[in-house]
């Protein structure tokens, strides 16, 4: 694949399928974009909720015309920006009183002096037992991620399931993870499927969305119409499921 100049200052480069994934330095910018190389016709500028700013261009787009595609946009870039940094959650301290989410559902933590250490769910609480009356963050952060990933594995499991019996087809892997861009991803040729953690503070219906859409990847390894039309075969309501995602 044939691109401009891209040879200054590349912060990294992935290749997955035909798409080219390129982030590189751009003058005056707070944050540097994602540059998505891809079969499209026009340039696309979106600033996700995690910051990221990404840019989809046609493969022989030159590094010139992104420039000036930035530089035009920079007050919009800069306004999305300022608006998911307002709604960006506030690093936990896990003190009594903080909100966790789970499945959708907002709880209040709790922390409990006891001789053993456990989390578990009562009402509309996270109560997090500890042995320790001055455990560090670190360590209830631990205690309550492990919890998390128990819980995704019990949920996910069934999920992945269910939905691979409707489609018919068959998994080699399942990974279940910390994923900073992605709610899930699927290898089509070795069957694997990779879901983000963060997925279990979602609804169930939400989550079914995800797992879907990573499976029909197996058959239909881009987002074409083939795929949008084996979802909507399978999910006819998976546009609102995805919705709930961003909340
Ligand atoms: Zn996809």
């Amino acid at each position: 694949m044939k691109m401009g100049c891209f040879d200054d200052k590349i912060l990294f480069k992935i290749y997955q399928r035909d798409i080219i994934f390129i982030k590189f330095y751009i003058k005056n910018m707070i944050k540097n974009p994602i540059i998505v190389f891809k079969k499209v016709k026009n340039i696309n500028i979106k600033v996700k909720r995690n910051l990221d700013i990404i840019l989809t261009v046609p493969m022989q787009t030159r590094r010139q015309t992104i420039d000036t595609i930035i530089i035009k946009r920079q007050e919009w870039i800069n306004k999305q920006l300022e608006y998911f940094k307002q709604r960006q959650t506030p690093v936990k301290q896990y003190e009594s009183g903080e909100v966790f989410k789970f499945l959708g559902q907002t709880y209040t933590l709790k922390i409990i002096n006891s001789a053993q250490n456990t989390v578990k769910l009562n009402n509309d609480c996270l109560e997090l037992s500890i042995s320790d009356n001055f455990a560090s963050i670190d360590k209830k952060a631990l205690l309550i991620d492990k919890w998390y990933k128990d819980q995704a594995l019990h949920y996910f499991m069934p999920i992945l399931e269910k939905y691979r019996q409707i489609i018919g087809k068959t998994i080699n892997r399942v990974v279940i993870r910390h994923m900073k861009t992605r709610w899930g991803s699927c290898n089509p040729k070795k069957a694997y499927i990779n879901l983000n953690l963060e997925l279990i503070k979602k609804p169930v219906t939400a989550i079914e969305y995800v797992v879907l859409h990573e499976l029909a990847h197996l058959t239909h390894y881009n987002h074409d119409s083939n795929f949008y039309n084996y979802m909507s075969l399978y999910m006819p309501d998976w546009k609102s499921r995805k919705k709930l995602l961003e909340l």
